[in-house]
């Protein structure tokens, strides 16, 4: 069935369970199995069969001439007005609930199992890293465009006789540090945050701020700029 959002959603054993547990690995988990998992092969699974010219005969109802079609990820019957995606084929093929079929295919495609845990201090953990993260990226971009102009000073100095000449392996650690930046995977990112965070609050504060103003200059430019775009073609019909 499609997903709906909000309480008439009607997965009580959703709304049952502690928010904070739902909030940190509900999404990872759907995610991961969507981008994992093969939609074919729990379409055969749930009673789909494959039928002519691409199409599939439905496993919900007596299907003789194909009636779905499956595109990004969905598998959509066009007589039943309806769409599954894997999990919902999982349902629809156990009779299992949400949770349970989340956790069943979890552990079938081998995803970590923080993933889907349902300890909620672990949940928790994952919840504020989580929000945390925004911050995290903000300072990781900081870092890199401050690495990057001293490096560009440094390498300067290498040329102009007026500068003063970096010290041996200077660059080379700095290239390090940055690739290092540049590579650091989510959960790396916010652990790494947290320390400046924790020695230098005002300082790592004022830059993730200073990156929070950029983005958002940023984002009015390009808005702009595709405004100004949109307008030209609009004179050149008139
Ligand atoms: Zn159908």
């Amino acid at each position: 069935m499609p997903q709906k959002k909000g309480p008439a959603g009607g997965r009580p054993e959703l709304q049952k369970a502690n928010p904070v547990v739902i909030f940190a690995w509900v999404p990872a988990a759907r995610e991961a199995i969507r981008s994992a998992a093969r939609i074919e092969t729990h379409a055969e699974r749930a009673g789909f069969r494959r039928g002519r010219g691409g199409r599939w005969h439905c496993g919900v109802h007596a299907d003789k001439n194909p009636s779905c079609s499956i595109r990004g990820g969905l598998i959509r019957c066009w007589v039943c007005n309806q769409a599954w995606n894997v999990i919902d084929l999982e349902m629809l093929a156990t009779g299992a609930s949400f949770l349970e079929s989340l956790r069943t295919l979890a552990a079938e495609y081998g995803l970590p199992a923080g993933a889907v845990s349902t300890d909620p201090a672990e949940a928790q953990r994952a919840a504020l890293a989580r929000l945390e993260l925004p911050a995290a990226k903000r300072f990781q971009r900081v870092l890199i465009n401050l690495t990057d102009e001293l490096l560009d000073t440094l390498k300067a100095g290498l040329f102009d006789p007026l500068l003063p000449a970096p010290e041996e392996g200077e660059i080379r650690s700095l290239e390090v540090l940055r690739q290092t930046i540049m590579d650091a995977a989510d959960s790396a990112l916010v652990h790494e945050y947290r320390i400046w965070r924790d020695r230098w609050p005002a300082t790592v504060a004022a830059l993730v701020q200073v990156a929070k103003c950029r983005e958002k200059a940023e984002q009015r430019a390009l808005a702009e700029f595709m405004a100004r775009l949109e307008r030209i073609p609009q004179k050149a019909d008139a």
